[in-house]
């Protein structure tokens, strides 16, 4: 049993270390992406008086993981092109008090991820990229996680290739390795019944998520939530206020690395899948003079999601849901799942105006459908709530910029 966990383990990193092009160094494994983050900035030693650069427009286990470590979440607005902070917000907002800066790649969207490594290796500074939405993609031809000192992976139900819950990290500054290794020594293992729910959940999920079960089932979870038998992959402690709960800093159970070393597999297959797709939903927005992922994004892209602007978000959903389109809703909060007030964050909502205006005004549209045509039939008929770009122009949206 045990033999057969290593031999996983070690089979599923290598897996890993193969798609991100890394010669050497380790994967680090553990029960969420969140944990990962944890590890890493507990190795680097931010506490108190510490400040960690961030995008203003991120998911709300970021800044916990600072905060549980004492330390100081500093949000930087994004841009609207990237769903990202540029190399000159970032930089305007490090201070001699910042340790850390995190980068992510926003639906797989990245930004001046090798700018800002550049400047803040000679500044002194750590950088750790978040690339929860964004295995398998890349950032001017070099995976996505390899220009930092160190990435964090989400593999969640909704990230690139799933394993349920789970997370690992990858080192690419090998100063890193060892603290990472000590600060380790303190996880705690999944109890037995953690790894069997995870288990069977796994096993649920597989038969029950296909089209005719979803909105079944959607109905059923909405219902179950509202009654408070179910709670998501967050719970109350970590999107209503910020409280560390005793068995937070978890590691990898056995499950995760065999279900991995299978999903892993799927990862080349979902990507194409997903690229072509968004290059159809780019070409219809295009057409129509809508806002779109640009195409210079498009060749580093790996579009877990595709995002466009629409103005009456609830009407559009509405109409979604009626037409049984799969519409995601990341982000329709700038630290989601959470909501205002932010006081418990230390957000200042009005810092942050592009992040709140899409937060206010994104949609995800779904890429890994085999009928995007019906997605793309019920975007016709709604065009009118799909924003265009003149209509983001004095929140600076260029079209030229990231082109060419
Ligand atoms: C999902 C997500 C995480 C955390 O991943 P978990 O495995 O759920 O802990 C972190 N950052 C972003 C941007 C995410 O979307």
């Amino acid at each position: 049993m045990r033999k057969t966990i290593e031999r996983n383990k070690k089979i599923y990193s290598q897996r890993i270390t193969s798609i991100l092009q890394l010669d050497k160094g380790s994967v680090f494994f553990y029960w969420k992406g969140r944990v990962a983050l944890y590890a890493l900035l507990k190795s680097i030693d931010i506490g108190e008086n510490d400040e960690v650069v961030m995008p203003g427009l991120t998911c709300v286990v970021v800044p916990n993981a600072v905060i549980y470590l004492k330390a100081k979440p500093v949000y930087v607005d994004v841009s609207i092109e990237t769903c990202n902070p540029s190399f000159e917000n970032i930089i305007s907002a490090v201070n001699e008090r910042t340790k850390v800066i995190i980068v992510q790649n926003t639906f797989g969207l990245s930004s001046d991820v090798d700018r800002i490594t550049q400047w803040a290796k000679r500044m002194g500074i750590y950088t750790i990229e978040d690339c929860t939405h964004g295995f398998g993609g890349t950032f001017k031809g070099k995976p996505n996680g390899s220009y930092c000192d160190a990435a964090i992976y989400s593999t969640q139900w909704n990230k690139p290739f799933s394993t349920g819950v789970g997370g690992f990290s990858i080192i690419n500054n090998e100063l890193l390795t060892n603290s990472v290794q000590q600060v380790n020594k303190g996880l705690i293992s999944p109890t037995v019944l953690e790894s069997l729910q995870l288990k069977v959940l796994i096993v649920a999920y597989k038969i029950l998520i296909n089209n005719s079960t979803y909105w079944i089932l959607l109905s059923l979870y909405r219902w179950l939530s509202k009654v408070g038998l179910v709670i998501g992959s967050s719970s109350r402690n970590e999107i209503s206020r910020v409280l560390m709960k005793s068995n937070y800093f978890k590691s990898a159970s056995g499950t995760q690395y065999s279900v991995g070393i299978k999903n892993i597999s799927m990862l080349s297959t979902y990507l194409k899948h997903r690229k072509i797709n968004a290059e159809k939903y780019s070409q219809f927005l295009k057409k129509h003079g809508k806002y779109y992922v640009l195409e210079s994004l498009h060749r580093n892209h790996s579009f877990l999601k595709y995002p466009i602007l629409v103005r009456d978000r609830e009407e559009f959903m509405k109409k979604a849901e009626k037409n049984r389109i799969k519409i995601g809703d990341w982000f329709i909060s700038v630290l989601h799942p959470a909501y205002p007030p932010f006081e418990h964050w230390k957000l200042n909502i009005k810092l942050l105006p592009n992040a709140k205006y899409l937060s206010e005004h994104l949609v995800n549209l779904p890429t890994d459908v085999k009928d995007i045509n019906k997605v793309v039939k019920f975007l016709e008929g709604n065009l009118s709530n799909i924003l265009n770009f003149n209509e983001l122009k004095s929140l600076g949206f260029n079209e030229q910029k990231l082109e060419g």
